[in-house]
């Protein structure tokens, strides 16, 4: 007798409801299902970890940062409410999910996209959008919508039953969380939270880097902690907030200028370059720097060089507040 053969997919996985109900309703068909997370420096993999553990899977972690960064810098169908190219980013993962089908011998792509859910990226000319831009339109299924979705390959190929698969669309979750109860699943992710790019200080922050040409790995790496100002168009200036904030800094700022006041112990700033700049700018930066170190009255010295050796020394006294927020960004 012929063995019916196992159909295997790769499933897009957030770690939200919506991306484990679709690999776990395709688990129940049969498939071989393999949830893969797409690591970005906006988005952390803990959490989709702790979602795939929940419905019984083993998470495969892909890192598209550097990929991601240039998709960034001019996505093709722009940004949404804050600095989230999200239909770029979906046909980004499909892309690199399809590139991988061959070594994994997968047959299909799988996401818990649901049509009219999310304003921007899941309208169905969206969908069609991220299909056409991944390169994969044709392999891909989104289990519970695709009922009311063109039929793609595995349909027609009678890989996938048609069937079988949901017609759920709009922002109700209400057929979500009954399954969700059906399933015995108790912890998830809020929909859309998890990705810096949906955060508005974040984005404020990310937009000022693109501005100034300074969109990189270390760069955005630092955007994650600290108050931010702009000096001048080349140099930022970074202050931590608390401990955890500056011990975060010193472990990116390697090469770059640090500024301290060792013997006032307070926060840390770091510099966005690795040349030591003119001195009414350092002046600048050990003002900023003193405005948020409490313990300081008048003119003190401030050390300043390459990180870890700041041994040069110059004396500076704390801006003003309305001065410090000129450079805020
Ligand atoms: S929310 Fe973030 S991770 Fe999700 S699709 Fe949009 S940009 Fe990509």
């Amino acid at each position: 007798m012929e063995m019916k053969k196992k159909y295997r997919c790769f499933a897009l996985f957030s770690g939200g409801l919506d991306s484990m109900l679709a690999a776990r309703l395709m688990q129940d068909l049969g498939y071989e299902v393999i949830p893969v997370f797409f690591r970005t420096p906006f988005f952390e993999p803990d959490q989709a970890r702790q979602a795939a553990a929940h419905i019984g899977f083993k998470l495969l972690v892909i890192d598209i940062s550097a990929e991601h960064l240039q998709m960034l810098g001019n996505p093709r169908y722009g940004f949404g409410k804050n600095f989230n190219p999200c239909i770029d980013c979906h046909a980004l993962m499909f892309h690199r999910a399809g590139e991988m089908m061959p070594e994994y011998a997968v047959d299909f792509l799988i996401s818990g996209e649901v049509v009219g859910q999310r304003p921007m990226s899941q309208r169905p000319d969206a969908l069609n959008a991220v299909g056409k831009l991944s390169g994969y339109k044709d392999l891909l299924i989104r289990p519970l919508s695709q009922k009311l979705l063109p039929d793609t390959l595995p349909i027609r190929e009678g890989w996938v039953d048609k069937e079988k698969m949901l017609a759920i669309q709009g922002r109700g979750r209400s057929r979500q969380m009954e399954m969700a109860r059906t399933w015995g699943i108790t912890s998830y992710r809020h929909p859309g939270g998890g990705c810096l790019l949906t955060d508005v200080v974040f984005s404020r922050k990310l937009r000022d880097l693109i501005k100034y040409g300074q969109l990189n790995l270390q760069q955005v790496e630092l955007l994650k902690y600290g108050r931010h100002f702009r000096l001048s168009a080349g140099v930022k200036l970074i202050v931590g907030r608390h401990e955890q904030d500056n011990d975060n800094l010193q472990a990116l700022a390697e090469g770059l200028v640090v500024l301290q006041t060792p013997a006032l112990p307070g926060p840390l700033a770091v510099m966005n370059t690795s040349e030591i700049p003119p001195t009414a700018l350092l002046q600048m930066a050990a003002g900023l720097l003193l405005r948020y170190n409490n313990k300081i009255i008048g003119k003190v010295q401030v050390n300043y060089g390459i990180w870890p050796h700041t041994d040069n020394i110059l004396s500076a006294e704390a801006l003003s507040s309305d001065e410090v927020e000129e450079y805020r960004i």
